[in-house]
């Protein structure tokens, strides 16, 4: 079986504009994420994005202007991640059960990848993300660059991609 990183999107790989990022000049991959994804690659992960696009069922953007964002990154990170799983749904639309804190993405993922859990995590800057990590008996970690979250079921806190590359990786060897 396969180990994995899943990995929420804004806030995480690129900056959090506190708005939904469907602009291509919007996208802005935070510094020093291709090293961390690089280093996560060579101890023998999996790299899995995990997205709630919910502005595309609202009408704000297309798939087309999510994808071309999406396609900027992986040129920024020298296409390291391995999969992008997204969510198009809001709840006033529609009550998926992909939207993150529900799992039916990861479960799409660990079914295609044969991913085993019990040796992967989940990396998010929002509830939500973590919930859905636990529910899938991830460990978790919750970027928070301010630190401000002090209750969180999170298994660890980061300020940001590199402190949660130096807190996986430190338990690999
Ligand atoms: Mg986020």
């Amino acid at each position: 079986m396969n180990k994995c990183i899943f990995l929420d999107r804004d806030g995480v790989l690129n900056r959090e504009r506190g708005d939904y990022t469907f602009q291509l000049q919007d996208f802005e991959v935070l510094p020093g994420v291709s090293e961390c994804l690089a280093s996560f690659k060579k101890h023998g992960f999996l790299l899995i994005v995990v997205t709630n696009q919910a502005g595309i069922s609202k009408g704000l953007y297309s798939t087309q202007m999510m994808n071309a964002c999406h396609l900027k990154l992986q040129k920024e990170v020298n296409y390291a991640i391995d999969d992008i799983f997204y969510c198009r749904w809001h709840p006033s639309v529609s009550k998926s059960l992909s939207r993150k804190p529900q799992t039916l993405m990861f479960e799409k993922a660990c079914a295609l990848y044969n991913i085993d859990c019990h040796q992967s995590w989940m990396i998010g800057d929002r509830p939500g993300d973590i919930e859905a990590g636990i529910s899938m008996a991830l460990r978790t970690i919750l970027i928070d660059p301010e630190k401000k979250m002090n209750d969180t079921p999170a298994h660890y806190i980061a300020t940001d991609l590199h402190e949660a590359n130096r807190i996986i990786i430190s338990g690999q060897d």
